[in-house]
């Protein structure tokens, strides 16, 4: 497996990216925000991802979820935050994001990185942990769904608008709240 797959645990040691660690998590910034603020909640114990989660991880999950959850109270009161894992991550290590509803982001350029927070391909912590709770394991969407999930139609996250492209989506997120 190529070694870029693991780089975010290499992040979760790099002091400029660290603002949070205890003895169960560390949380970072996102080093390519898709949102004026984006970080990611990763476990210290070695959870590839959301695939294999059983019962055994319900606590650990909850952990994230609420120290997630107190971090945004505490630097971020008033501001709208997703909470929720990709259904098909890209990298290593089970990791939750924390993303600030603006999407203004350089960063944010392509309409799979759009649909990857706007459509069920973004699933919210509080469904993941229900899952658990009520079947012992993630009801993941089959990978052909995922895939339809991420060529979704443009649409914006707050209102009706339908954009042909991403500069357009770009530009009415400046003026939509
Ligand atoms: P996912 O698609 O859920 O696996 O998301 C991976 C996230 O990690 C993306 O939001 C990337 O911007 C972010 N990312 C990629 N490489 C790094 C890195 N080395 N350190 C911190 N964040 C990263």
């Amino acid at each position: 497996m190529g070694e870029w797959k693991f780089s975010l645990v290499k992040s979760m040691e790099d002091p400029v990216l660290q603002v949070y660690t205890d003895d169960k998590i560390v949380i970072i910034k996102d080093k390519y925000p898709k949102s004026e603020y984006h970080y990611l909640v990763l476990p210290k114990e070695n959870i590839s991802g959301i695939r294999l989660l059983n019962s055994s991880h319900l606590s650990i999950l909850k952990y994230m979820d609420t120290k997630a959850r107190e971090f945004l109270r505490e630097h971020y009161e008033g501001l709208v935050f997703w909470l929720g894992y990709h259904a098909v991550p890209s990298l290593q290590r089970l990791h939750l994001h924390l993303i600030s509803d603006d999407f203004k982001s350089t960063a944010l350029k392509t309409a799979k990185h759009w649909n990857s927070f706007t459509t069920h391909f973004f699933l919210p912590s509080s469904k993941i942990i229900k899952d658990i709770e009520d079947f012992g394991s993630v009801q993941l969407p089959e990978p052909s769904v995922c895939e339809a999930y991420l060529k979704t139609k443009l649409k914006c996250h707050k209102c009706s608008f339908k954009p042909s492209n991403m500069p357009s989506l770009k530009q009415h997120l400046n003026d939509c709240h």
